[in-house]
């Protein structure tokens, strides 16, 4: 080995090392922010919910808000200063529990009826196929109701990303908390995200990445289908009680698994 290789092979190693110990670019104790892909950053709270940074060259988008963090604004702006758009997929508190720190939000207009009274901010309200464009990344609306009527997911299609909130769940999609959507509308998000795959999407990240640490693909969105469909005509796999009721859920939440696949369910809304 002469002077040069020895040298290589110290700068590869120290370049692996600094790869390495650079993903997590801040924590505090609420949160720890992560680079994801190039311009993208996950942040990943305590409590395992979820955000997602994206950069563009003019402005940035901040995908949900998680359940509790202190000065959220003031943590985003540790990783950038360009202007923000705080989008929020879907109006539960651990999505958009932090929405007060920032003065106005962007949410779908069916998801107000979740949405608490004490936000004083400006809620500017999307739709599908709307865009952000923050300067060399387009963001996309695609609108996946069923998990709550205004759910949306943000799509990256340049990159091939999806943010999908809790539209499909992070292992375990949650279609029994009011209002119930009849599992059709399920089905039929299912299949347009689907689609959407064919068309090039292929990384789909969920709004608890804490639980996943990965991203999804088609297969993971067929295979919950697959079970929906099972489940309005009667054939998929035994249900059992599911453990955790909460207040805005069902009285009797049932649960069924195929594969990666769990749907909790209230068994009167199934049609
Ligand atoms: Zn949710």
């Amino acid at each position: 080995m002469n002077l040069k290789s020895i040298f290589l092979s110290l700068f590869l190693i120290l370049f692996t090392w600094i790869n390495a110990s650079s993903q997590s670019v801040f924590k505090n104790d609420d949160l720890e922010i992560s680079k994801l892909e190039d311009k993208v950053w996950v942040i990943e709270t305590t409590d395992k919910t979820t955000m997602y940074l994206i950069e563009g060259t003019d402005k940035a988008m901040l995908i949900d808000t998680g359940t509790k963090c202190e000065k959220l604004d003031e943590v985003v702006h540790k990783i950038t200063r360009k202007p923000l758009s705080v989008v929020v997929t879907h109006a539960h508190g651990d999505h958009d529990g932090n929405i007060g720190f920032f003065k106005e939000i962007y949410l779908h207009a069916a998801d107000t009826v979740l949405l608490g009274k004490t936000y004083k901010g400006k809620v500017h309200f999307v739709k599908d196929g709307d865009v952000f464009d923050l300067g060399g990344k387009v963001i996309e609306v695609s609108h996946m109701p069923a998990h709550t009527p205004g759910s949306i997911v943000l799509l990256d299609k340049q990159a091939g990303s999806c943010y999908s909130g809790d539209a499909f769940g992070s292992g375990q999609v949650w279609l029994q908390l009011r209002p119930f959507a009849p599992m059709r509308t399920y089905i039929n998000s299912c299949k347009k995200m689907e689609k959407l795959m064919d068309e090039g999407i292929t990384k789909i990240y969920c709004g608890h990445y804490p639980y996943v640490k990965k991203a999804y693909d088609k297969a993971y969105i067929t295979e919950m289908r697959t079970l929906a469909e099972a489940l309005v005509n009667g054939t998929a796999p035994k249900a059992t009680a599911h453990p955790q009721k909460v207040s805005i859920g069902s009285e009797n939440p049932m649960m069924v698994t195929h594969g990666g696949a769990t749907i909790v369910y209230d068994p009167e809304h199934l049609k």
